[in-house]
């Protein structure tokens, strides 16, 4: 990729004098007149806060890098580096640049300060990582705090930086004994750690999630035919983004699963399968004296599964076998558009949610599963720059709650001065789940296959009367790294899909609105 950059070099250190100065006048008069005698003043770094401008807003770059990480045509083209020459006025009289914490890149005109130990820690050469496994050969904190680039240059794109410190413990560094390191970044990789917003777009997938209700589901239900899920990686492409946009999606014509089970099939196709005390894959058809609510015929309100395990699983398969019941439709909702409309209308109640522990157990069969987690959990502050990133998941699983033990401070509930305030806010999100203006139901036939993410979509299915008929399903779980992954890569292969993809755009931007979000950084 580099060999295409278009490139503004500026010669430093290594340069002579005169280029130096010539390119100083031409470009950056208002950086100082230019001498090669050290300061008479101390050295002050630039001050990052004024330097760095985050812009343009998260609309204005929209769809234009989705997923990336690989480097492509459509990438190459317009990535313009450049070292301001103010990094170069105190050049030191042996032609070194004088210490600093940090350098500004200038990428397609605009300043961005790096951090030196960031560049340091960053470099990807093969002495610092192991081409073939790809594993970093030190750690960071082998790298001395007061690092700083002895030379830095841009040239075809790249910018290179020679370290003033060598990796004191590091066997690699032992054999540049008499050379100093350089390290190397393209165009890039600075460009997407240049910001908040273009660091999590690089190495995350997608940020849309598109919250929806049962309007917006019956518009938007994405269907995707078995053969092509199965074999079209383009189409899987498109399906698993849909997947990660709305947390629901449906696979039609899966072949019969009753001699054959589909589902490993299926789920592998994104992750492996997550095997739990159920089993690789199980089975779900009625079953008199059930030990555990899905085996009945009853109706089985919303809930998520496995909320008793310290990892529940992130995405959920359910595999129609045979269907000719009466009853028995499934429905679905969106448990993080509850609990964005419960935050926009009610902080205090929705921080309470974000903390009163709920108590989740399995406790029959000779088993006993046990795990405490409150019902929104958040993102962490470096992924939560959108309003739409805010929340990561939820957790309500009604048939598997435990009695209350103690509030967020260690208060028993009888004590506890959030407990009523957590109470009107399970009541709230309660609310919105059982509004049918909120859910998507759908009755499963034979044949297709619901793909729906467990820490964000509710699921259940209303009651049926098992003597009218047969009923089975078979489900199964992938972990969500498994499905990040997946996206990851596919969005690798099919960047161009990704860029052009606009969906939920609107929503979005509507969402943001309600937040006053109109530009941020
Ligand atoms: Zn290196």
């Amino acid at each position: 990729m580099a060999s295409t950059l278009r490139s503004a070099a500026v010669r430093c250190a290594n340069g002579s004098k005169t280029s130096f100065t010539a390119r100083a006048s031409a470009t950056s008069r208002r950086y100082l007149s230019i001498s090669s005698r050290p300061s008479p003043q101390p050295f002050r770094a630039p001050n990052p806060r004024n330097a760095i401008k985050l812009q343009p807003s998260i609309f204005n770059n929209f769809p234009t890098r989705q997923f990336s990480t690989v480097a492509n045509d459509a990438d190459q083209k317009a990535i313009a580096l450049e070292i301001p020459v103010f990094q170069f006025k105190d050049i030191l009289p042996h032609g070194e640049l004088p210490p600093t914490r940090n350098i500004k890149v200038n990428i397609d005109g605009q300043p961005f300060i790096f951090d030196n130990v960031f560049l340091r820690d960053s470099c990807t050469c093969s002495t610092c990582v192991d081409p073939s496994t790809q594993q970093k050969l030190f750690t960071t904190s082998d790298i001395p705090t007061e690092i700083y680039p002895r030379r830095a240059r841009v040239s075809e794109g790249n910018l290179k930086i020679e370290w003033s410190h060598r990796l004191p413990k590091s066997a690699v560094e032992e054999s540049l004994k008499n050379d100093f390191h350089w390290s190397y970044y393209g165009g890039e990789f600075l460009k997407n750690h240049a910001t908040p917003i273009s660091s999590v777009k690089s190495n995350m997938s997608d940020f849309r999630r598109i919250y929806w209700d049962k309007k917006i589901m019956e518009k938007e239900v994405f269907w995707i035919e078995y053969e092509d899920y199965m074999k079209n990686e383009l189409e899987l492409a498109k399906a698993l983004r849909h997947l990660s946009f709305y947390g629901l999606i449906f696979i039609r014509n899966v072949p019969d699963g009753r001699e054959v089970d589909q589902v490993p099939d299926l789920a592998e196709r994104i992750g492996n399968l997550k095997k739990t005390f159920y089993g690789d894959t199980w089975t779900v058809k009625s079953i008199p004296k059930s030990k555990n609510i899905a085996y009945t015929s009853l109706d089985l309100g919303l809930h998520m599964d496995l909320l008793y395990f310290e990892s529940p699983p992130g995405l959920q398969f359910l595999h129609c076998v045979e269907n000719t019941v009466t009853g028995g439709e499934s429905y679905f909702a969106d448990a993080m558009r509850a609990a964005f409309m419960i935050q926009a209308t009610s902080q205090q109640v929705f921080n309470t949610l974000t903390q009163f522990p709920v108590n989740f157990h399995y406790h029959n069969d000779a088993k006993h599963y046990r795990f405490s987690r409150p019902t929104i959990v958040m993102k962490s502050p470096s992924e939560n720059y959108h309003p739409q990133l805010g929340i990561d998941h939820i957790n309500w699983a009604p048939p598997f709650q435990a009695p209350f033990t103690m509030d967020h401070n260690g208060a028993m509930v009888s004590k506890s001065p959030q407990w009523r305030t957590f109470l009107k806010g399970m009541n709230q999100l309660n609310e919105q789940f059982e509004n049918p203006a909120n859910q998507y139901e759908y009755l499963l036939k034979e044949g297709d296959c619901v793909v729906f993410f467990n820490r964000r979509v509710l699921h259940a299915r209303r009651g049926f009367d098992a003597e009218s008929g047969k009923r089975r399903l078979t489900g199964g779980y992938v972990d969500i790294d498994a499905f990040e992954s997946a996206c990851r890569v596919l969005a690798e292969r099919y960047p161009d899909h990704g860029r052009q993809d606009t969906t939920g755009f609107e929503y979005l931007t509507e969402h943001a609105k309600q937040f006053g979000y109109t530009q941020w950084s």
